[in-house]
């Protein structure tokens, strides 16, 4: 092994094991990590923005869901982050994975996934991958339209087909029920077209949207669900399954997963109690990713703008704004913070030790390319900046490196994994 390891980018008395996940041991945290990585890249002139994964609280955020939703399975929403750090870990944890497509089942296939540990959780799949899926044995698969039960007919007959309905989520950031989901009204003749075609379904999913402030919102789905397995039952159909989505927020925030597990678990136990039978499972992606990954980016570029921002009378002089233009931004690990309200989405902060007399200015941080959309924070007060420094972002896994482009021909953010002993 030593001979392997020498090959792989060291960082003095951090090693990565064969799975390149960095062991830290007591002295050597996460945040010791970070400083040695941006010591290596200052000591090689390099601005190269990276990602720091940390997978114990990976770990802890999967406890944390065994512990307040013990009857509710996770599957995993590949899509959120498929850095194969997480996949492995999350495999190894026993969870199950929810997959778009034909490369994210590929690819945790390739990790050893177990196809029935798969839910092919797309209510609008190309045929390719429905028969792709069918090769594979990867048989549990979502629907909200008769067009897709024909493909399912023709493409997997043997599919085990979940119906997904559309749910109240208007306090969702992320509306997904405006895209997909079938209507309660419309869900009979759905079941009714399966049975003609001779498809199975076994169970009913939502999505209550993604980032939902109202835990309140899963109890009303959880009902929805409820009307649906007795329509179903009416029509002659067994449902075995409740998929409750994902939409749970990555580090308790808006609403901590004790909150929601509280109306969850609540509902549960009215509408679909133990002795049912029935089996719950969920797609959380955002609650597992979000605070497990930190950023780390340098300061690349300033501007010091002089805004005369005094009222008519006023005598004061004009005020600093100043620009500071980051070597990661919106088209590579922010894309989630893509401003579409005012609201800034992060925090960055500064990785150098600072002074609590130096003065805070007022700031916009920017990305570094030349859309004007590339931008992080605003009108943010932070220490004085200079270039060279690193600013360090956390709670940035969800849908950040998944979505990342190369836009400019600036470079994805490397992505290193530690864990403790
Ligand atoms: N399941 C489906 C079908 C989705 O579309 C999404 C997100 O878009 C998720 C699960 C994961 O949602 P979240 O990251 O909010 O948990």
């Amino acid at each position: 092994t030593t001979t392997i390891m020498s090959k792989r980018p060291t960082m003095n008395d951090v090693w990565p094991d064969k799975w390149g996940v960095y062991i830290l041991d007591n002295e050597n945290t996460a945040t010791r990590f970070i400083d040695k990585k941006i010591k290596e890249l200052d000591s090689m002139d390099s601005e190269e923005p990276f990602q720091v994964l940390n997978l114990d609280t990976l770990i802890q955020m999967h406890l944390k869901w065994l512990s307040y939703l013990p009857r509710v399975k996770p599957f995993y929403a590949v899509k959120c982050n498929s850095t194969e750090t997480v996949l492995r870990t999350l495999n190894a944890l026993g969870t199950g994975f929810d997959c778009a497509s034909k490369g994210e089942i590929s690819q945790v296939l390739s990790l050893g996934v177990k196809p029935e540990n798969i839910i092919y959780a797309h209510t609008t799949k190309p045929q390719s991958h429905i028969k792709y899926a069918c090769a594979q044995g990867v048989n549990l698969m979502t629907f909200d339209n008769e067009e897709e039960l024909r493909k399912v007919s023709r493409c997997h007959p043997k599919a085990k087909l979940v119906l997904r309905i559309a749910v109240d989520d208007s306090s969702s950031f992320y509306r997904l029920s405006s895209k997909f989901g079938a209507g309660l009204s419309t869900t009979s003749r759905l079941l009714e077209c399966a049975a003609e075609l001779g498809l199975e379904v076994v169970g009913v999913s939502f999505h209550i949207g993604s980032k939902c402030s109202q835990s309140l919102a899963f109890r009303q789905a959880i009902a929805d669900a409820r009307s649906v397995f007795d329509t179903a039952k009416l029509l002659g159909f067994q449902f075995s399954l409740l998929d409750i989505g994902g939409g749970f927020s990555g580090k308790d925030f808006p609403v901590t997963l004790q909150e929601f597990s509280e109306v969850i678990n609540g509902a549960l136990d009215e509408y679909f109690p133990f002795e049912s039978g029935v089996q719950i499972i969920a797609e959380p992606g955002r609650y597992y990713a979000d605070s497990t990954f930190t950023l780390a980016a340098n300061v690349i570029a300033k501007r010091v703008i002089m805004e005369d921002m005094r009222k008519e009378g006023e005598k004061e002089s004009p005020e600093k704004l100043m620009m500071y233009y980051l070597s990661d931004g919106v088209f590579g690990s922010l894309n989630s913070v893509l401003k579409f309200t005012d609201k800034n989405e992060v925090t960055p902060y500064l990785h150098r030790a600072v002074d609590n007399d130096e003065k805070r200015c007022r700031s916009v941080i920017w990305g570094p390319t030349c859309h004007n959309i590339d931008k992080i924070v605003d009108n943010y007060l932070i220490t004085e900046l200079h270039v060279g420094d690193w600013l360090l972002i956390d709670n940035i896994g969800a849908y950040g490196i998944s979505i990342s482009t190369e836009f400019n021909g600036f470079k994805r953010s490397s992505i290193y994994s530690v864990c403790h002993k």
